[in-house]
């Protein structure tokens, strides 16, 4: 068996006491780090936590699979970056800056340090692949119902706080059963694909996308009057209609139904989606390929 306290018997005391320091510290750091999954959470609280032992006026994280640039205090001169990795997961890339080089020694305590926020920065980024797929329509890479129940929810209570305007659009495809009765269900996948793809390309960033039901989207339009989404559907409308899509020996045109609604002051989630719903269903009635407000 392994003597643990062997290891112990060979430090010097000064060595000793040292690494009892930096082993709190490990302790302390490793025991914040696991309050959170949030990969800025993760970085400021490690920030924070190091800055009595390695000061710092600044910290860029990024992380490139997520689309992830973090930054924090005043940007100096002298700085010192890692790339994060472990088990061939890359997990971003960190730079601590200041106005005075960073000594040897204190970079080699960083590098101890850092031992503590790899595995939480594992745990964070498993968490948030996870959640990315549980929230993503694999067909159109699109958010997908789920994220547009919870998303909703978050835009309307952020507008009404704010005190913004919030608009919706809901996007729904013409008679797209006969594309699968005619050309099959695979050639309705890449009609799909096509047009969540028309829909995408007129968007601002700020408009968040979601695939809610088979040839069903609904677009979310942040600080935006019934005008300006009407004006966008009227595009989006136009750019479904004015493409060709060829699949095999087949030239298929599309169109889609909109239906338009700006959040009310009294609008509850149920009463804002009815509306823009009941618009679309309008669109339909009234010969489809057209955009509806109310
Ligand atoms: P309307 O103009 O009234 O909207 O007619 P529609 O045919 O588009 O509407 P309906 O609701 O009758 O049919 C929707 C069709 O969408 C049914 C199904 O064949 C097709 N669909 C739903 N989800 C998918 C999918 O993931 N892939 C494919 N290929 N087709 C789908
Ligand atoms: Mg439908
Ligand atoms: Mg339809």
């Amino acid at each position: 068996m392994q003597k643990t306290s062997a290891n112990l018997a060979i430090v010097s005391n000064n060595t000793f006491e040292a690494s009892k320091v930096v082993n709190l510290h490990h302790y302390d750091i490793s025991s914040a780090l696991q309050t959170t999954l949030e990969f800025n959470e993760l970085i400021a609280i490690f920030s924070h936590k190091i800055d009595s032992m390695i000061p710092h006026s600044a910290y860029v994280y990024t992380n490139a699979e997520f689309g992830l640039e973090v930054k924090s205090g005043v940007f100096t001169k002298h700085s010192c970056s890692y790339a994060l990795k472990v088990e061939q997961q890359q997990l971003g890339e960190l730079t601590l800056m200041r106005n005075c080089r960073f000594t040897e020694a204190e970079i080699k305590l960083l590098e101890t340090l850092l031992c503590c926020l790899i595995y939480p920065l594992k745990n964070a980024t498993l968490y948030q692949q996870a959640l990315k797929l549980a929230y993503t329509d694999p067909l159109t890479q699109m958010n997908n119902r789920a994220s547009f129940n919870d998303t909703l929810k978050r835009e309307i209570n952020l507008a009404v706080r704010q005190a913004k305007a919030l608009s919706i659009i809901f996007v729904d495809i013409d008679n797209f059963k006969a594309i699968n009765d005619s050309y099959g269900h695979e050639c309705g996948d890449v009609a799909l694909s096509s047009v969540a793809k028309r829909i995408k390309e007129n968007l601002r960033s700020s408009d968040i996308v979601f695939r809610v039901g088979g040839e069903e989207f609904v677009v979310l339009l942040s600080d935006t009057y019934l005008d300006g989404a009407k004006f966008l559907a009227e595009r989006i409308r136009k750019s479904i209609e004015l493409h060709t899509l060829s699949y095999d020996m087949a030239v298929i045109k599309l169109t889609a139904s909109m239906g338009v609604s700006v959040l009310h002051s009294d609008d509850t989630v149920d009463t804002f989606v009815k509306r823009a719903d009941g618009a679309m269903y309008k669109a339909k009635h009234n010969g489809r390929n057209q955009v509806m407000a109310a």
